[in-house]
């Protein structure tokens, strides 16, 4: 079922609204002016949003504007007058259609299904690549089908070790691992060498991420081993 929200200060048309989108089947939500809406439309995540221009707290052109920063969902204007330079701001803006009231139910509905029947860019996107498995930490992404890492979008370039080492301990952010779980599993069993050799790439990461970014990633537990803790 699409969820439709109304953004609309004129209480006859968004009570209106609401029952005949409801009974085409729509679940909707209602808010009375721009700063609710806005709220809503961010939290509630609507398919569709019918948006009047001329909102109290904050104008529909400005809601538009502030939910296009985070969503591609259709939004669909409303103005009370045929007035074209709204008209034309809504739309640069990024709102999809809009109606001059007053409308007939009719012609909205049709424009609504139009509205929800077009693929959305963000969500085509989404599908067409799903969420790679990246790992994020704050500014920090680690991409482990591309072998990169990168911290605000800066490359850091780390060995195989050093990468493998960091993709391990992200995985597990927020809880402590031992040096001889690290040993194992990232080094492997059958590995004979140094059992340092995880303090040694610890101060490898440390120096690469931390002294160069101002940061501080991988903290020692002592007696114990390191836990990754940044945000
Ligand atoms: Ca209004």
């Amino acid at each position: 079922m699409s969820r439709i929200l109304i953004v609309e200060d004129e209480r006859k048309i968004a009570r209106y609204l609401a029952l005949e989108l409801e009974h085409e089947g729509y679940e909707v939500d209602s808010a009375g002016d721009g700063r609710t809406g806005l709220e809503r439309a961010l939290s509630w995540d609507p398919d569709l949003i019918i948006l009047d221009l001329m909102l109290p707290e904050l104008s529909g052109v400005e809601v538009c504007r502030r939910v296009r920063h985070e969503s591609d969902v259709p939004i669909i204007m409303l103005t009370a007058k045929d007035d074209v330079s709204d008209k034309v701001m809504g739309l640069d803006m990024g709102a999809d259609d809009y109606m001059t009231k007053p409308f007939a139910i009719e012609e909205l509905l049709a424009r609504i299904r139009a509205a929800l029947r077009k693929p959305r860019a963000k969500a085509a996107a989404a599908a067409a690549e799903p969420e790679s498995a990246a790992l994020r930490a704050g500014d920090l992404v680690l991409d482990p089908e591309r072998y990169t890492v990168t911290f605000a979008g800066e490359p850091v370039a780390l060995t195989k070790k050093e990468f493998d080492l960091l993709h391990y301990l992200m995985e597990r952010k927020g809880k402590a691992v031992t040096r001889d779980a690290i040993l194992n599993d990232v080094w492997g069993y059958d590995y004979t060498g140094d059992t340092n050799v995880v303090d040694v790439y610890v101060r490898y990461l440390r120096h690469k991420l931390d002294d160069r970014f101002g940061i501080r990633t991988i903290q020692t537990i002592r007696s114990v081993g390191y836990v990754f803790s940044y945000e």
